[in-house]
């Protein structure tokens, strides 16, 4: 399998070096040249959620120098639990979030991190760069902790990330590093960018990007889409639809492919918050980027999502694509309904960003949907706990890590600031 870019300028790479580069040299993001029906024993098969994951990315392993890791990887990555739980007779919700850092992301970055720390490197120090508004920083910080040979810079914005999602960015030390960045989540991603084309930086490290881009975090998020769908046709008779909150449309863009390779998938719906690109998209307008809006699904504030360009090159044309999409859009009164009501209808305390989709569920009516549940409640507990008048609580994992010292870096949103901290150590 070798790995394309959505912009067809860049020669065509084996997984190893897509994952390694993140970006293509055209500025395009790597996808799969194709997607080869999943074999027949990735659904009868069943089995655990990294058995699943080990057998339908076979192929897109396939030729890589990390192919004979794959199954140590999948176990590796994939070591906590993704219930698929029944919330009522037709429909039922697939729980992402039980991972170190209790959201999706969790998935992508561990599976990453087993990935980039296998490549082999060239005596030089790898170091990750990692631009977060909240979600991300935490999930792939927590994968790389106290890895050899690898240093993580987180770069928030600072003062404008939930206290608990700071916590999570800074409470790790050792080879994890954060810097509060003066300024906005843009000026984090000015400077990954810019410190990836620094000569001087580049000339003593390795230096590779941890954000959505990188198709290492899109793969394994196939797996959960095909264990899950497996689940439901065998417990209900029929293929399910997926609801996903989505974004910067990572999530959605690897069960668009589950999908292509074969996986019984009926259906996949986007449900966004406020921010109005994508619904408009599905619904026919010509593709606009536009600024964010904010929201409080804060992970979803996105006004220009980077996979899209996977998802229209999956499809073969922006019509294609228009087609074949489905979104619903959900603003915060939305969100604050389904939170306010999701104790008494549905015994459940709803996070912002899972909230859209369940309002999308209810929008669409039918049966034999799966709603996608991106994070827990308590990590958005300044949103939640005053709309269902009761404290979340915290799960262990997350409580160990709140218990944990913070530390910072604070910085001038400049190039040169940021080459200074990362050299002095
Ligand atoms: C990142 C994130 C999303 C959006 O996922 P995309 O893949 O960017 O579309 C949704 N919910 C939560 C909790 C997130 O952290």
């Amino acid at each position: 399998m070798r790995y394309v870019s959505t912009r067809g300028e860049s020669p065509p790479v084996p997984l190893s070096a897509a994952v390694e580069r993140g970006l293509a040299p055209d500025g395009g993001l790597y996808v799969p040249e194709a997607f080869p029906a999943a074999p027949a024993d990735v659904l009868g098969g069943g089995g655990p959620l990294a058995e699943v994951a080990e057998r339908l990315l076979a192929p897109f392993f396939a030729g890589d120098a990390l192919a004979d890791a794959l199954g140590e990887i999948c176990r590796e990555a994939l070591s906590f639990p993704v219930p698929l739980r029944e919330l009522g007779e037709d429909t039922a919700v697939l729980e992402l979030f039980h991972g170190p850092t209790a959201a999706f992301k969790d998935v992508g970055a561990r599976f990453l991190a087993a990935l980039l720390s296998r490549i082999p490197g060239d005596g030089r120090p790898l170091t990750i760069l990692v631009a977060t508004s909240g979600d991300t920083g935490g999930a792939v910080a927590a994968a790389f902790h106290g890895r050899p040979g690898v240093e993580v810079a987180v770069l928030f914005p600072a003062g404008m990330v939930s206290p608990r999602q700071e916590k999570q960015l800074t409470a790790w030390g050792g080879n994890v590093r954060a810097f509060a960045v003066r300024g906005a989540f843009d000026d984090c991603q000015r400077l990954v960018k810019a410190a990836m084309a620094d000569p001087a930086l580049r000339a003593a490290r390795r230096l590779s990007s941890a954000n959505s881009i990188n198709v290492g975090r899109l793969l394994p998020q196939m797996a959960y889409y095909a264990w899950s769908a497996r689940e439901y046709l065998r417990r209900h008779g029929v293929a399910p639809g997926f609801i996903i909150p989505s974004g910067n449309l990572g999530n959605a863009a690897a069960a668009l492919w589950a999908r292509r390779a074969g996986i019984p998938v009926r259906e996949v719906v986007m449900a966004t918050n406020a921010n109005p690109g994508i619904s408009a998209f599905a619904a026919g307008s010509p593709w606009q980027a536009r600024p964010t809006i904010a929201t409080l699904a804060t992970a979803m504030d996105v006004g220009n999502p980077s996979n899209l360009e996977r998802i229209v090159h999956l499809f073969g044309g922006e019509a294609e694509a228009q087609a074949a999409l489905r979104a619903e859009r959900v603003d915060d009164d939305g969100i604050r309904r389904v939170i306010r009501e999701g104790p008494a209808r549905w015994g459940t305390v709803w996070d912002p960003h899972t909230a859209t989709a369940v309002a999308a569920r209810e929008r669409l009516g039918g049966a034999g949907w799966i709603v996608v549940s991106t994070a827990h409640p308590a990590k958005f507990e300044g949103v939640v706990e005053p709309l269902v008048g009761r404290e979340v609580p915290v799960p262990p994992e997350l409580q160990r890590l709140l218990d944990r010292p913070s530390h910072a870096e604070t910085i001038a949103p400049t190039l040169d600031a940021f080459r200074d901290a990362l050299e002095t150590l």
